[in-house]
């Protein structure tokens, strides 16, 4: 028995990383799941591989209608929505808080938490016509400590963890539980496209002694999609490796 057995999941940003790698994981424990992201070509083949349990829809996030068409289209294909997991995301530029432009910062917000908003905002109804379910919110270690050169980003992820903590006590009583999802660096083109491949000292020097893995941050999400996690809601969930714990610099040399 799958642990989604039964369930209906929509992932944003699932056509590549994170988001694509929940979305074969989810299929395997028996979900349903489609997919929405700005990557046609990618999403394509994505699903592709997910034969009838998957489906691709063009979603930009920022975009009300467009998020009006995918959930529609989701109930339509497979009947009703039980998860969503607000994945889509983008740095919006990696430069010092003085050279950001407000574009860029306005971009991160934008995509990454007023993404989110609006993709709990249009699935709520489905998922109470569903009979409730689970959103797992994406944020990052950036929603719980600054991180330099990334102002929009640290704004934006600090954004999704407090929305996600509005939304899970107004869904509560619709049986519709909130969490968000923090994690440290993980091996993406989102961190290739700051030049950190995962074998930097920083990773290194972190309790775990690695970047994360795509396999990592799926497993934590499956958990709070899955009814294993039904006392779960309101919180967030750090996934880093131990970078969070405290600075290992201090730690003497080992004996
Ligand atoms: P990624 O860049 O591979 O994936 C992001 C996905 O979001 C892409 O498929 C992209 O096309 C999609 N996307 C971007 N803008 C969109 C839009 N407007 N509408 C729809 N889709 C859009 O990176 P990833 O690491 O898989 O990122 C997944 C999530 O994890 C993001 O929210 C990211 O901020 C978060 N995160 C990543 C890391 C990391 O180190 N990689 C760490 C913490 C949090």
């Amino acid at each position: 028995m799958g642990r989604l057995d039964g369930k209906v999941a929509l992932i944003s940003g699932g056509a590549r990383g994170q988001g694509a790698a929940e979305a074969r994981r989810f299929v395997a424990e028996g979900a349903k799941v489609v997919i929405g992201d700005v990557l046609d070509a990618e999403g394509e083949s994505v699903a592709a591989a997910l034969g009838d349990d998957g489906a691709f829809v063009k979603l930009d996030v920022t975009s009300e209608e467009a998020w009006q068409e995918t959930v529609a289209s989701t109930v339509d294909a497979f009947g009703g929505l039980h998860i969503l997991v607000n994945n889509a995301g983008v740095l919006g530029g990696f430069t010092p808080l003085v050279r950001t432009s407000l574009d860029e910062f306005m971009r991160a917000i934008n995509v990454n938490l007023v993404g989110t908003f609006l993709g709990m905002r249009t699935a709520v109804q489905a998922m109470r016509g569903s009979g409730g379910g689970s959103i797992v919110n994406i944020s990052s270690t950036a929603g719980m400590w600054g991180v330099p050169f990334g102002a929009g980003y640290t704004a934006s992820k600090f954004g999704v963890r407090g929305i996600t903590k509005t939304a899970a006590l107004e869904f509560g009583r619709y049986s519709i539980r909130v969490n968000s999802v923090h994690p440290g660096g993980v091996a993406t083109e989102m961190t290739a496209a700051v030049g950190d491949d995962g074998n930097s000292d920083y990773y290194r020097a972190i309790p775990a002694g690695r970047i994360g893995t795509v396999d990592d941050i799926t497993n934590l999400v499956l958990f709070l999609a899955s009814d294993e996690s039904a006392y779960c809601t309101g919180t967030e969930f750090v996934i880093d490796g131990g970078m969070q714990a405290g600075d290992v610099r201090l730690l003497p040399p080992p004996k």
